[in-house]
């Protein structure tokens, strides 16, 4: 055997490893394995018995990765291609690794699971509910898993001018916003802030009130329950323009330039058409929110939900 693989090619290191195995495999090396098997040899998780599969897999995935999925029995026919692009994937966040892997089999389309799984929607809504991270400012994240404390109320809010709209924001989102607001008037818009800081109390009565008129599955999907409403950040609003209510928005030219040039000054469409199902929530074209310049340019650019983003970029 040992001089059978000499004259296929194989140095001596190679051989010692290859002489290891049982003469099945042996035979292999000789008959139909290549040069790039012998690298699973010298890898401390290699299995003798798992050989085949390597094979069958081979390049698809990091070797250490490849064995890893190998031996537990993770990857085979179906699930191969989902699983490279999910570990190629620049939203791959390690710590949801062994949720990904549970629910690869159960998503036709590998992008959606992730995306899922990055955002927690594979738990019911309002459930394992955490206090968002106040330390991460202007970024912080408040979905219907991050809530904010029913005391939080920002401490530098300053009055809309009235010629602007009316409400309360952040100063720092305010000053952001006058660019904007400059900018869509040239345009020849005539964007009003509706509404903006909210406490939570008035969230509370607002979010009741729906539920006299309509089940609360519905009011979900349009309303934030207390505590989890972006409008008690103060970092966001609502903006329309007169003759318009916040339904029929989306038939403004306003709201189309909006959404292809909020970034620009750090503001996002927090609740795009497209991802109700990854934000919980009805699309919403009038509802900014600011995350500073970088970041907004960042999520327009990759056109991902900020849930997912914050969880892959700010967490
Ligand atoms: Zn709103």
């Amino acid at each position: 055997m040992e001089s059978k693989l000499k004259e296929k090619g194989y140095e001596q290191s190679q051989i010692d490893l290859i002489m290891n195995l049982d003469e099945d495999n042996q035979q292999k090396f000789l008959d139909e394995y290549d040069q790039s098997l012998l690298k699973y040899l010298s890898e401390k998780d290699f299995m003798k018995d798992k050989l085949d599969e390597y094979q069958k897999y081979d390049g698809l995935l990091e070797t250490k990765k490849l064995i890893e999925l190998v031996n537990n029995d993770v990857i085979n026919e179906t699930n191969s291609i989902k699983l490279k692009k999910l570990y190629e994937s620049e939203y791959f966040i390690p710590k949801n690794e062994k949720l990904y892997l549970e629910y690869i089999d159960k998503y036709e389309d590998v992008d959606k699971m992730r995306e899922i799984v990055n955002t927690r929607r594979y738990l019911d809504l309002y459930s394992d509910i955490v206090d968002t991270d106040l330390s991460k400012g202007v970024r912080m994240l408040i979905n219907k898993y991050y809530r904010l404390p029913a005391d939080y109320e920002p401490d530098d809010l300053v009055a809309v001018d009235p010629a602007l709209g009316r409400g309360y924001l952040r100063k720092e989102v305010y000053e952001a916003y006058q660019p904007l607001y400059e900018e869509a008037v040239k345009q020849g818009f005539n964007l009003k802030v509706v509404s903006a800081y909210r406490p939570y109390k008035m969230q509370d009565d607002l979010y009741n009130g729906y539920l006299k008129k309509d089940p609360q599955e519905v009011v979900d999907t349009y309303s934030a329950r207390p505590g989890h409403s972006e409008h008690q950040s103060g970092l966001c609003m609502d903006v329309s323009e007169p003759g318009y209510s916040l339904d029929n928005f989306y038939q403004t030219k306003a709201s189309k330039w909006l959404a292809e040039n909020c970034h620009k000054y750090g503001f996002i469409i927090r609740y795009p058409e497209d991802k109700t199902d990854i934000t919980g929530y009805q699309g919403e074209p009038w509802q900014l929110r600011y995350v500073g310049k970088e970041t907004a340019e960042d999520v327009y650019r990759r056109a991902i939900t900020y849930d997912e983003y914050y969880a892959c970029f700010v967490e």
